[in-house]
């Protein structure tokens, strides 16, 4: 299978059985995020034990590329610690940025399988439009890190 068609696979998956939907009870913090170019919508909830996430949940609709990139970023995220995240979150935009000219950027520090699945997602770079889409939970994810 070529890995485009792979990314495609896991994409879809994530978008056809997004996880961590069910709606925590007592969410330290909350966050709402919204691209209005896509229509795409994300709501996330999250419970820390100290500093690491405890329990997390993304509702939303919208466009495959923003809710599977959700689904994605609930699983990377669960278990993790504050920093842990900040660095996850570094690595993803790093992945996911074009230089000036609009050409992928080759850069030397790309993250590797760290990733895991949301490495799917790097073929959106070649659709600038929806960057925006992939990179909405993220956005969302560090208001809701500024608020707890
Ligand atoms: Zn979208």
């Amino acid at each position: 299978m070529a890995l485009e068609e792979l990314y495609r696979e896991v994409i879809l998956d994530h978008y056809r059985n997004p996880r961590n939907r069910a709606r925590l009870d007592a969410p330290d913090v909350t966050a709402e995020g919204v691209n209005p170019l896509c229509g795409d919508e994300v709501l996330i909830e999250l419970s820390f034990d100290g500093d690491t996430v405890e329990a997390v949940s993304i509702t939303g609709q919208g466009c495959s590329i923003s809710q599977s990139s959700a689904s994605m970023m609930s699983e990377a995220i669960k278990g993790k610690t504050r920093d842990e995240i900040m660095q996850l979150s570094e690595r993803f935009r790093t992945m996911m940025d074009l230089d000036s000219n609009g050409e992928l950027r080759i850069d030397p520090d790309r993250p590797g399988s760290v990733l895991g699945e949301m490495e799917a997602l790097q073929g959106v770079r070649n659709y600038p439009v929806r960057i925006k889409c992939a990179n909405l939970p993220w956005t969302t994810l560090q208001e809701a890190l500024a608020d707890a």
